[in-house]
């Protein structure tokens, strides 16, 4: 299973969400720079930063072929009466590829998975690149928590044909290894991406399911990146402090390199 995936995906996908940083344009343009310089020259990977919308108009002007850009959030309509969202043709017309979703931050603010589900839908009729956030609050030793995903799943795809399926990237991101150092181990994210596929085969079909790409998030860092990449069977992060370090994001980028 996991040599179909990474033939599918034989590169990573590595995106930067910069949440509620840096504090001004020119530290995001000098942030967005230093990143770009640092990424290695070599590398086949996909690089999406997810800057705050106010910085998106000046780092489009900075994007390159190696270094695309995601948004943090998006608005479940185009236009109408919702104060402070940002729609997704409003997003693709600055040359935003990517846009991730249902993030737990988001959730925590009231975010259901309903709306996430219309995001979505919403995102891929301007073909951005929806990369959908689950993930457990915390974990029980009677694995209740597989429950909790097979939830968001089932909601998150809800309604959809496998075509619009396969352009979404499912980020596995367990609550409680999100900005607090503890992460999960390789053996945890190879468990989970073998009980998405098999929670993704139920829902749609066994093709289908495998060719979902799946990356992983949750204090991701240099130390911790290859051996998540090359055990945890999924094919790229989603990296949130570590990305405000350029140096410390290339080393993860790098550590998607394969031997
Ligand atoms: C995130 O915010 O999506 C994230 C994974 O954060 P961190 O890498 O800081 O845990």
């Amino acid at each position: 299973m996991v040599q179909s995936f990474y033939m599918k995906y034989p590169h990573a996908l590595v995106i930067g969400n910069w949440k509620l940083n840096p504090g001004t344009n020119t530290e995001a343009k000098n942030l967005f720079t230093a990143v770009r310089k640092a990424i290695p020259k070599d590398t086949e990977a996909k690089v999406v930063i997810a800057p705050p919308f106010l910085f998106i108009p000046e780092l489009a002007k900075a994007k390159s072929k190696n270094t695309l850009l995601g948004a943090q959030d998006v608005a479940f309509e185009e236009r109408g009466a919702l104060t402070g969202e940002i729609g997704p043709a409003m997003l693709a017309s600055f040359g935003v590829e990517y846009v991730i979703i249902g993030h737990s931050e988001r959730r925590a603010m009231g975010e259901t998975d309903q709306q996430v589900n219309k995001k979505i839908v919403a995102s891929l009729k301007r073909k951005l690149v929806p990369v959908v956030c689950i993930g457990e609050k915390r974990r029980d030793t009677q694995g209740q928590f597989y429950n909790e995903i097979a939830t968001q799943i089932k909601a998150l795809s809800e309604g959809l044909t496998p075509l619009q399926l396969l352009k979404v990237v499912i980020a596995y991101e367990p609550i409680w290894a999100i900005g607090t150092g503890a992460t999960a181990t390789a053996e945890d994210v190879k468990e989970m991406q073998l009980f998405i596929v098999s929670t993704l085969t139920k829902l749609f079909d066994r093709k289908t399911a495998e060719k979902i790409r799946l990356i992983y998030g949750g204090s991701v860092k240099e130390s911790n990146a290859q051996d998540l990449y090359q055990n945890g069977g999924m094919s790229g992060f989603l990296v949130g402090g570590a990305s405000l370090q350029a140096g410390e994001f290339a080393a993860i980028i790098k550590a998607t390199k394969r031997g």
